[in-house]
């Protein structure tokens, strides 16, 4: 498993799958060529017959004081899921042998509420679907809720309804201080609710990306957008600004579905060219 370190902050990346897909499956774009024109900080980022790997990925932030939990994947014995259908993988079981069995988890930070970051918000018992995470308060934007409760095409039954019925899930703003060190940073377009988590230490500082890109290469061309972006044009807007607060000020790039090596740098090339980097520092 892969973890990093921002001043005491501990966060620790726990895989749940990686799927391999082509460019056409996640992002629009016709230009097949596009993840070769670039270098890239591992062959999974862009492999040699077209396709790249998507992970998907929990990431828990340890300040000390707090244990959050970023997202919790697709979760196991999904039927209806889009892809991961039926899983039955170990990641709570490897959650627990890094030291966060579930009950020790605070909080919950859904990024926002699409499938693959909602799963184990619950799990299957005897029949029934339960919180994973019977302590933790899950935190969802107001604007996310709103949005999806209202979608009869989305279906959060299974995955949101038991929290809510247990009292579990607090509606807070984009903007929302989740605790020292820890707070939300609105990153609308991909959802209208969505946001990234930005983690600060020690004069250090991390930003966990949630799907404001999918790729590296939507940090160097943002308008390519993604195949779910609810917003193709707030999206962009948002992947330009996300560039320009954090390209050059050191500030490691946690992709939420990014593969090994995961994390990077932004660094403005010579030509004003954004490039996602391997930090090798930490
Ligand atoms: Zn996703």
């Amino acid at each position: 498993m892969t973890a990093w370190r921002i001043g005491t902050t501990e966060i620790h990346k726990v895989l749940e799958a990686e799927v391999t897909v082509t460019l056409a499956e996640v992002l629009r774009t016709d230009d097949t060529a596009l993840l070769k024109r670039y270098a890239w900080p591992a062959p999974d980022f862009s492999r040699a017959d077209g396709t790249f790997v998507l992970s998907v990925h929990g990431l828990v932030v340890d300040t000390g004081a707090r244990r959050i939990l970023v997202d919790t994947c697709v979760g196991n014995a999904r039927p209806s899921v889009p892809f991961l259908r039926m899983l039955d993988s170990t990641w709570l079981e490897d959650l627990a042998d890094l030291g966060y069995p579930p009950e020790s988890i605070d909080t919950v930070v859904c990024t926002h509420l699409h499938f693959d970051h909602i799963g184990w918000n619950t799990r299957l018992v005897d029949g029934n679907w339960v919180p994973t995470f019977p302590r933790a308060r899950h935190l969802v934007t107001r604007v996310e809720w709103d949005h999806w409760a209202h979608d009869a095409d989305t279906d959060l039954h299974d995955t949101m309804q038991p929290l809510i019925d247990a009292g579990l899930v607090d509606f807070v703003g984009s903007d929302h201080r989740v605790c020292d060190g820890v707070r939300l940073e609105a990153a609308a377009g991909h959802t209208p609710g969505q946001v990234a988590v930005v983690v600060e230490s020690g004069g250090e500082r991390a930003v966990i990306t949630g799907d404001l890109v999918h790729h590296p290469v939507q940090f160097t061309e943002p308008d390519v957008a993604g195949l779910a972006d609810t917003d193709t044009t707030q999206a962009a807007a948002t992947r330009r600004a996300f560039v320009d607060r954090y390209a050059d000020t050191g500030t490691l790039v946690i992709g939420t579905h990014f593969p090994a090596p995961t994390a990077g740098l932004l660094r403005r090339g010579g030509d004003g060219g954004v490039r996602f980097v391997v930090d090798g520092g930490r």
